[in-house]
Formats: C-alpha cells, structure tokens, sequence
C-alpha cells in the first residue's frame, strides 16, 4: 500500500487484537462476557450489513452479542419497552440502535430512553454534556476513531491548526470537542460557512464528514495536510457497471497533495465498529467496578 494511505483496517485490527486481551482479563475477573445489544428496526440494506458486521466483531473478540431485529412496523411504545428492558439488564454493558428508524419512530426519544452508562455510542445528551464539559462518559465511536487515526499520523496535535467540515452530533460536534481537549486549534466548517476552499486550505489536519461525495477538491487541500475522509457514499461507477462506495474527499486528487490521507472503504468506518467495542469494555468495566 502507498505509504501515504492511512491504514485503518490495520490500526482497527491492532486495536482489536488489544481488546480481545482485555476482554479475556475482563471475563477471567467478572466470570461473565461483556454483553453488546443491537437492535434494528425494518430492513435498510446499509444498516443490516453494519448490523450484521457489528455482530460479527463483537463475537470474534469473545464478547457477548444481543441481536433484536424489530419488523418495520414496530411501534415506538414496543422499541421503548424493549430498551427499558435493555437498561435494566445485568448481563448488558452496551446499548445500541441502528440509525435511521423509520419514521414514524422519534429517534431522539429513542435516544434518550438508552441509559447514559450503557449508551456505547455516545449519542444521548448526557454523554455529549461530560464530552463538552471535560467529564466522564461515553465518547461518540467515530469521533474516537479519526483521533487514533489522526495520532496515528501527527503524534501530539497540540497548537495543530485543525479543520472539520461537517457539524453533525455524531461526527464533527463531538469531533470538536475531542480535537480542542487535545490542544489543537480547531475550525468547524458547514454550509453556512464562507469560502469553505480558503478555509479547509487553511488546514494541517482536515476531517471531512458531509456526505457530499468527493466535494473536497485537490486544490482544497494544503500541501502536507493530512486527510481524514469520514464520507462513505455509494455510487454507481460506470466504469465498472458496479456500486462503489466513495470518500466526501476525491481521493485521488487528494493523495499526491497530502502527507496522508484514509482511504473509503478501509479509513474510519473500521475504527468506528472497534472504537464501539472499546467502549463496551469501557462501559463493562465501569458498571464492575461501580464507576456508573
Ligand atoms: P449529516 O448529514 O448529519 O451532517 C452533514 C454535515 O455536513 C452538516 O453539518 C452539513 O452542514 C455539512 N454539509 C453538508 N453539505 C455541505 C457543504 N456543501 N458544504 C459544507 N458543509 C456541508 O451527516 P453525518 O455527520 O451523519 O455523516 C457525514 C458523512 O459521514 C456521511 O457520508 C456518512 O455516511 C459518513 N459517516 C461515516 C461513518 C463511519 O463510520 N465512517 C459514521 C458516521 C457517518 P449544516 O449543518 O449546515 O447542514
């Protein structure tokens, strides 16, 4: 692989490998395996197969995995009981629900229903508080992901002018927050902000969540940047007739301007489902040890 290219896949694996370590101690201390539940509601053919890769993981590092696959029709009082449920569970350190929901289901009660100590992906308003506030919680996953990435590359981000396009909850707010811990200086870009090029050019670390596939332009880009591409669009390559998922970033443009650069797919989307599982184990220990 061109050594410019940030290897997720192998820095999720090495992350992995670590947690798989942690979870034999965990289970030879607390005779019980972590326990992640997932639920799924309806049959959107993205989130079955991240479902089904979430699952797939959680096992192979000798976690315990909950799947609850709701029909579409589920009522938003039956996801709620079954969340209820979920909370009160000994067995289960981990909560997570498959975004989107259809839409007769609020998403944000749903979210808001999770408890905060078992909400492993850091989405309810009290993990984005103790993120905000400099506390203890729980960290959105992806956020988490692109900081390993991020050090991976640049080691202390410390006085680092950074750049993040996209102000989602899930990505480039708690990105902020993590960023500004860290000691970088940090811009947070969106659709209202002026002359977005001049601005990501302004960047020695540039994240891009937008969903907007390949907006980020090669002249966008300052020489010896480094690159974190979170987009994962999936567009129909004529070339080859297939579906091919692709960056917010037009990769190859990018890749002879930048010091490094994530490629999609194998940049953040591995780091997202392993940082899920630390946070897990995270979560696990916290209720062992009575933290929550
Ligand atoms: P959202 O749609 O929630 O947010 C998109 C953000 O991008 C908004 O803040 C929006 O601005 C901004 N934006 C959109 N278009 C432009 C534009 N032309 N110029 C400047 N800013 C723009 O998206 P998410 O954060 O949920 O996801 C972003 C991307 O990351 C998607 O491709 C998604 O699939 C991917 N993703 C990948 C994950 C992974 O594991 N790799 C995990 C999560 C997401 P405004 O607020 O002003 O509307």
């Amino acid at each position: 692989m061109n050594p410019k290219i940030i290897d997720g896949k192998r820095i999720a694996t090495e992350l992995l490998d670590n947690l798989r370590n942690e979870v034999t101690s965990f289970r030879k201390q607390y005779h019980r395996k972590p326990g992640l539940a997932v639920i799924l509601v309806g049959n959107n053919a993205a989130s079955s197969i991240y479902v089904k890769n979430k699952i797939s993981q959680t096992m192979q590092i000798g976690m315990e995995s909950f799947e609850h696959h709701l029909k579409e029709q589920t009522s938003e009082i039956e996801l709620l009981t079954l969340i209820n449920t979920l909370n009160n569970s000994e067995k289960i350190d981990g909560i997570l629900v498959q975004l989107p929901l259809p839409a007769h289901i609020d998403a944000k009660k749903v979210l808001l229903a999770i408890n905060p100590a078992k909400d492993v992906d850091g989405f309810h308003p009290y993990n984005a508080g103790q993120l905000a506030t400099g506390g203890e919680g729980l960290t959105p996953c992806t956020p988490l992901g692109c900081m390993i990435l991020a050090k991976s590359i640049i080691g202390n981000l410390t006085g680092v002018e950074a750049v993040i396009v996209g102000r989602s909850n899930i990505v480039g707010k708690p990105l902020a927050q993590l960023l500004t811990a860290a000691n970088a200086t940090v811009t947070l870009a969106h659709s209202g902000t002026q002359d977005l090029q001049s601005v990501c050019r302004r960047a020695e670390l540039l994240f891009v969540a937008v969903g907007q596939p390949k907006m980020v332009q090669g002249s966008w880009i300052k020489p010896g940047a480094v690159v974190i591409d979170v987009g994962i669009n999936r567009l129909f390559d004529l070339e080859t007739q297939k579906h091919a998922l692709v960056g917010d970033v037009d990769f190859d443009a990018a890749l002879p301007i930048a010091k490094a650069i994530t490629p999609v797919p194998g940049g953040v989307g591995p780091m997202t489902i392993a940082c899920l599982l630390q946070n897990t184990l995270l979560s696990a220990n916290r209720r062992e040890n009575q933290v929550v």
